[in-house]
């Protein structure tokens, strides 16, 4: 089952080719969150994905799965910035408490799809140190980090599918890896699955109206656009993909 295994290094190597992807593109997130922000949608990830490779390059790298997770949610809550701050953040912060627990080796919580909008138990990262922390973990176990980081995004913003926010991308990817993984799938396919539904995701927000952030201002205005969330969190997939996916 090794190759089913996911490790420490992968994920920094996903989190700094996902800061490669965010630099090259800072000016189509940018361009987008003209259309229906303000404009700094591209200046605010690059703000945070630059902090990450800081902090993933320098002296004292995270030296466990939940660390990693954990570090890098505070990163990026102490730099995007705006509204994608707060809420990048609560996905690795809630990922991480889930790394957390599995590492305390307490029960692993149920991950069916009609979890996803209940609210997040244990909300904050406990101060307790783990014996050992994680230096991998089986793909199961990345699924269920992920869908805790997914029931944060969705309890921090009180956003659902639908809305033209970062969501509509998001929670495809998830419930895509979910069901990929639930089928057996090998660690390729998963995310390749999940790149494809997230970029579905992203598109079909193209047509929505928002209901939430600022582009909800805009109501009727903001369809005929792309949701720069969504599209920013769609990167974060095709990096999964270009790492993990065959
Ligand atoms: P701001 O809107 O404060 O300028 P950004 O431009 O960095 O922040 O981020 C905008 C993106 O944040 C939107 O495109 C959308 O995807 C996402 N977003 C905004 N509000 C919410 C919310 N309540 N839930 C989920 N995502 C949201
Ligand atoms: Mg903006």
């Amino acid at each position: 089952m090794s190759e089913q295994e996911i490790s420490l290094e992968e994920l920094s190597q996903w989190l700094l080719l996902y800061a490669d992807y965010i630099s090259q593109r800072e000016g189509v997130l940018t361009e987008l969150d003209a259309a229906i922000g303000d404009a700094d949608h591209g200046i605010n990830m690059c703000r945070g994905t630059e902090q990450v490779r800081r902090v993933l390059t320098g002296p004292s790298g995270p030296t466990d799965i939940a660390t990693f997770l954990r570090t890098i949610a505070f990163t990026l809550i102490n730099s995007i910035g705006g509204a994608a701050g707060p809420l990048y953040g609560s996905f690795f912060l809630h990922a991480a408490n889930v790394a957390k627990q599995i590492t305390a080796n307490e029960a692993l919580p149920p991950v069916s799809a009609t979890e996803l909008n209940q609210p997040v138990i244990g909300g904050t990262v406990t101060t307790s140190p783990a014996a050992s922390g994680l230096q991998s973990a089986t793909i199961e176990q990345i699924v269920a980090m992920f869908v805790g980081g997914l029931k944060g995004v969705k309890q921090r913003g009180k956003a659902s599918m639908g809305e033209k926010t970062m969501i509509d991308a998001l929670e495809p990817a998830i419930l895509a890896m979910q069901d990929a993984t639930e089928n057996q799938m090998d660690i390729g396919t998963i995310f390749l699955s999940a790149e494809q539904a997230a970029h579905a995701g992203m598109e079909r927000t193209v047509e929505l109206v928002a209901t939430k952030g600022r582009a909800s201002y805009l109501g009727e205005r903001s369809r005929g656009h792309q949701d720069p969330g969504a599209t920013s969190t769609y990167f974060l997939f095709e990096a999964a993909a270009k790492i993990w996916g065959k």
